[in-house]
């Protein structure tokens, strides 16, 4: 998630909601219908991200929806909250964006919200953002992330050059959570099952037991914010990658929404980088 969404990214785009499938116990895809009007660049990335607006409730605003003016004219607690989600498909032709939502219970805005859409209703969503594609040139790859990050994961995989080499390790609850991830890479995909056990422990045991091959690294290390930083503390100290080899990042955080894990990703950010040059 290296490049924030660029100013023209940042007008809202109207869609609507065509159909929703549930592909596991506890995900939910939507698929949207993008309004002609709205033009998206969606291609160079694979973990291009929107971030769709929710109006607290009772509040509606002007149609076409202007950001700036509602920012400039509304008290902070009439802003819409953003909540952001991997572009896991976007077909051109048809305007259909498609978007894999973990149901985490009954808390949160974006969750409960994908587990009620019905066909016809309407959202708006900012961006497309994105920084991540899987290099060609790289030897082999490193792909690993709790189910936040599945979406990108399986977005990924379906862009690596016929055999290239990658290691796949996907956090989920259970059996019944794991999904079919085509790919014409050469990759060993482990699926981990959380069961009762914290978000990411089984991730951190995996990648930090993994016989690295040689050769250089491109890394995708994504999900819940305190398994990510151990991450990448391991990866970065050692296993040595180089920065620009890692697109590692907190999709989430256990004990906060978007709003508040937003709010203190660059204080969390600046002290993990301080952790790792001490
Ligand atoms: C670039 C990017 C791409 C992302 N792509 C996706 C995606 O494709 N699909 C996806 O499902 N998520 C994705 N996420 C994560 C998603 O934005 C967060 O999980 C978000 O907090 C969910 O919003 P909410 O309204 O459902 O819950 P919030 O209101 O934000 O949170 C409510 C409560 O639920 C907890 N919570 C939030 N997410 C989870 C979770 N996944 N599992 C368990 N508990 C949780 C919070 O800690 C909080 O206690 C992405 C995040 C980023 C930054």
């Amino acid at each position: 998630m290296a490049d924030r969404p660029q100013r023209r990214n940042r007008t809202p785009k109207h869609a609507t909601v065509v159909r929703t499938e549930r592909l596991t116990p506890h995900m939910i895809r939507v698929v949207l219908a993008v309004d002609p009007a709205s033009a998206l660049e969606i291609g160079a990335h694979t973990d291009h991200y929107v971030k769709l607006l929710f109006p607290p409730e009772g509040v509606t605003y002007p149609e076409p929806l202007d950001i700036e003016a509602i920012r400039r004219d509304l008290p902070s607690e009439q802003w819409p909250r953003t909540r952001t989600y991997t572009v896991r498909a976007w077909d051109e032709a048809s305007r259909e964006l498609t978007v894999d939502f973990v149901h985490h219970g009954d808390e949160g805005l974006a969750g409960p919200w994908a587990a009620a859409a019905r066909p016809g209703e309407s959202v708006h969503f900012m961006g497309p953002g994105g920084g991540y594609a899987p290099d060609p040139t790289a030897d082999w790859h490193l792909l690993a992330g709790d189910e936040s990050a599945l979406p990108a994961i399986a977005a990924a995989l379906e862009q690596l050059p016929p055999g290239a080499p990658a290691k796949v390790f996907v956090e989920v609850a259970g059996l019944d959570e794991e999904q079919k991830l085509p790919t014409a890479g050469e990759a060993d995909i482990v699926w981990l099952h959380r069961g009762g056990g914290p978000i990411g422990a089984a991730l951190v045991e995996a990648v930090t037991a993994l016989d690295f091959p040689a050769g250089d690294v491109q890394v995708f290390v994504h999900g819940e914010a305190g398994f990510v930083k151990e991450l990448r503390r391991h990866l970065r100290l050692d296993r040595a990658v180089p920065r620009e080899r890692l697109s590692i990042s907190g999709y989430w955080r256990r004990g906060a929404d978007e709003d508040g894990w937003q709010a203190s990703k660059r204080e969390w950010n600046d002290e993990v980088e301080r952790e790792q040059e001490r």
